[in-house]
């Protein structure tokens, strides 16, 4: 008897592992939009593990002085700082040709021209990023505000915040510093440091 009884056990184990797995896999490759911080993640899959270690690997970390000398005072004050330009005078908000926009800080792909909308705010703004881990999302309560920031998952760079006011087909808005991106023009290379 007790030995039926831990061969259940360990039965309801096996499906509560298989489970999992099966809920991490999509959640890990697509749906992280606002509101996932996706900074944890912990799937027991090997698709998700090896995500996460790479994540890991590719992870830019520099002192503070080392970004004050490799970026523009206008970056470092945005990307380090979590500063904001004005509106309208950034390089990007009236951009409309096709390419891809990558961070400024450490070159990995933020947003593409594909998701790029004119949303009149005189700020880039994009209904989704172009791959959904390479941002993250945190609360923002400064200047008396409940927002959503929005970082580079590679840097930890500021690029702006996520709005839930955007258009179809995600109706949110992220509203995007350009001085936190750089500009890659379709078919141009995009330098050292940009790989996916
Ligand atoms: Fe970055």
């Amino acid at each position: 008897m007790r030995i039926l009884f831990i061969l259940m056990l360990a039965g309801s184990a096996l499906v509560a592992v298989a489970c999992r797995q099966s809920t991490t896999v999509p959640g890990s490759s697509a749906g992280m939009t606002e509101g996932s911080t996706g900074a944890t993640q912990t799937g027991n899959t090997t698709q998700t593990e090896e995500g996460s270690s790479m994540a890991t690997e590719n992870k830019v970390t520099k002192t503070d002085e080392e970004w004050r000398k490799t970026l523009t005072d206008e970056q470092y004050r945005i990307l380090r700082k979590k500063g904001t330009e004005r509106a309208f005078s950034g390089d990007y908000w009236n951009t409309k040709m096709p390419g891809a926009y990558v961070c400024a800080g450490c070159g990995q792909e933020l947003f593409s021209s594909e998701h790029k909308f004119d949303s009149g705010t005189g700020w880039p703004s994009y209904y989704q990023p172009a791959m959904p881990d390479h941002v993250t999302t945190e609360s923002d309560r400064t200047f008396g505000m409940k927002r959503t920031e929005v970082l580079c998952s590679r840097c930890g760079g500021h690029l702006g915040h996520v709005f839930p006011d955007g258009p179809e087909p995600t109706g949110e808005r992220y509203c995007i510093n350009s001085a936190a991106l750089r500009f890659v023009e379709q078919g141009k290379d995009r330098g050292p440091g940009t790989e996916q």
